[in-house]
């Protein structure tokens, strides 16, 4: 199947889901001169971040902007869509003690929007957590994690019944890689303890790791981010290559340690394709699970362990506006942990005079929550009204969409059963697992993408392709 000379090799590559991290390395590929199939389950692309049409309005799963520190990360992007593609500025704001402040929340609101006994026992604590006491070796769960970061009091305070009703278990049943990886820093306390540091009164150990949530400006359109991916989409079929929707990756073919074909399902039957290289953006438990011949059992026990947080979204359509005055809104103690509002510009909302009120519950597959969404529904009408953000009368539409796999849950002991499954897949030659589903990963769009190209391009080296071939 593949062609040209050994440095400028052209391989046939199947790429397993179109969101966006499946499409962006399926545009890199083709670009690079190699042939791509892109094989998406559902029939619209862009994964978590598609835009669905219901009625007259488009939806989408939780609220989706593009973002980047590096405004040429976006620059393709506005190549594809053009004007569509508008940057909003980053607002966001938390609910703290009944009031709202702007988020990530400042170590100056947070202690002002304290009663000061509170204030002073927050502060005693941060104290005793910065200069060690109590804490010996690594922390052995997020709940330990997050206390030696910010102290017992603030922990209670801020973090561990909004931590626990996310994922759904109790903190301490969280592994602490998700504090390094994802937690969001509370700037201020961040660089007090740099200064402290940097004076030699706090060991650098004491910094701990949390994760930058996000920078730079937001970008969208009229129907959110999804048409970035349609455009993709359509960029890809120009270069030559194939993207089908409601095609399913059913089983990954392999022989020895080289995958030699991809079985697809879709409503026109199964059919096998056959390939060079596979670049599996698909959830890494399910690409463990369709491995054929099937990896080792433990192998396979551990994919089977490897588990994902999913997300009901509850969107409204009311009248009149509610005009939030953030992109969203992190609510601590509401069933949605997180609401936006889509009332453009750039959003088109259908009739004008109204918008989209969009909030976010997390849930597990198969739970009251995903099962009952008329039940998630009522509960989330309930919260509006009690915030003062809708009247009951002004609901004209809902719809309720479920993503499954919406975060990859960081279970205690997690690590290891990834590790083994990565390592199993290390082994083909010619297969990567990537993306934020296929990497494990809680990465943002921008991320996510660069990520599965990067990794696109470590196993084209490794196989023998050329770099000079490859377009950043
Ligand atoms: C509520 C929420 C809000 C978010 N907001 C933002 C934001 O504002 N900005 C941002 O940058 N990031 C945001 N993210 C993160 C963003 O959604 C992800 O980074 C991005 O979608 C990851 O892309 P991906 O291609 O790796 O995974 P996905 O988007 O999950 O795509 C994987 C694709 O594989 C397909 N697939 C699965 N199994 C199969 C199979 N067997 N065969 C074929 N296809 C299959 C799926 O249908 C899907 O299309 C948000 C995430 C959530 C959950």
């Amino acid at each position: 199947m593949s062609s040209g000379t050994a440095n400028e090799r052209r391989f046939a590559a199947v790429v397993a889901g179109g969101g966006p991290a499946g499409l962006f390395a399926a545009w890199k590929l083709a670009q690079a001169g190699h042939r791509v199939h892109v094989l998406e389950r559902e029939e619209v692309l862009g994964g978590l971040a598609a835009s669905v049409r219901r009625g007259a309005n488009v939806y989408a799963y939780g609220t989706h902007h593009l973002h980047s520190p590096d405004p040429a990360q976006i620059a393709p992007f506005q190549d594809l869509v053009g004007a569509e593609l508008v940057a909003l500025e980053r607002r966001l704001k938390i609910k703290f003690m009944d009031r709202f402040y702007p988020y990530p929340l400042s170590a100056r609101d947070l202690l002002l929007g304290m009663p000061p006994a509170l204030m002073i026992g927050s502060l005693f604590s941060l104290g005793r957590a910065l200069l060690g006491r109590g804490a010996r070796g690594e922390p052995e769960n997020a709940e330990e994690a997050i206390i030696r970061l910010y102290g017992r009091k603030l922990y209670d305070l801020m973090f561990r019944d909004y931590t626990a009703r996310f994922w759904g278990v109790p903190v301490e049943r969280i592994s602490k890689t998700f504090v390094d990886k994802r937690m969001p820093g509370i700037n201020a306390i961040e660089k007090l303890k740099r200064l402290l540091a940097r004076a030699r009164l706090i060991s650098a150990a004491r910094l701990g790791k949390t994760a930058v949530i996000g920078s730079g400006a937001m970008h969208t359109t009229a129907r959110g981010v999804g048409p970035v991916f349609e455009a993709l989409g359509d960029a890809i079929r120009r270069l030559g290559g194939a993207v089908e929707t409601g095609t399913e990756v059913a089983a990954v073919l392999c022989d020895g340690d080289r995958v030699r074909a991809v079985v697809c399902r879709s409503a026109a039957g199964e059919r096998e394709i056959p390939c060079d290289l596979l670049v599996s953006t698909i959830p890494i438990p399910h690409l463990g699970q369709r491995l054929r011949p099937a990896p080792p059992a433990p192998v396979l026990a551990a994919a089977n362990r490897l588990g994902f947080r999913a997300l009901l979204v509850v969107a409204l359509l009311v009248r009149p506006k509610r005009r939030l005055d953030a992109l969203f809104t992190y609510f601590p103690d509401r069933v949605f942990h997180r609401l936006a509002e889509v009332a453009g510009p750039p959003a088109q909302v259908h009739p004008p005079e109204c918008s989209i009120l969009v909030a976010e519950l997390t849930c597990d597959e198969g739970d009251a929550v995903w099962n009952d969404p008329e039940a998630a529904r009522a509960a989330v009408v309930e919260d509006l009204v009690a915030e003062g953000l809708i009247d009951r009368g002004g609901v004209l539409e809902t719809h309720c969409l479920k993503a499954a796999h919406a975060y990859p849950r960081y279970a205690l002991g997690f690590e290891s059963d990834l590790e083994s499954l990565l390592e199993h897949v290390r082994g083909y030659a010619n297969l990567t697992s990537t993306g934020r589903q296929g990497a494990f990963q809680f990465t943002s769009m921008v991320p996510s993408m660069h990520l599965a190209w990067r990794q696109t391009q470590e196993l084209l080296q490794r196989m023998g392709s050329h770099p000079a071939r490859w377009k950043e």
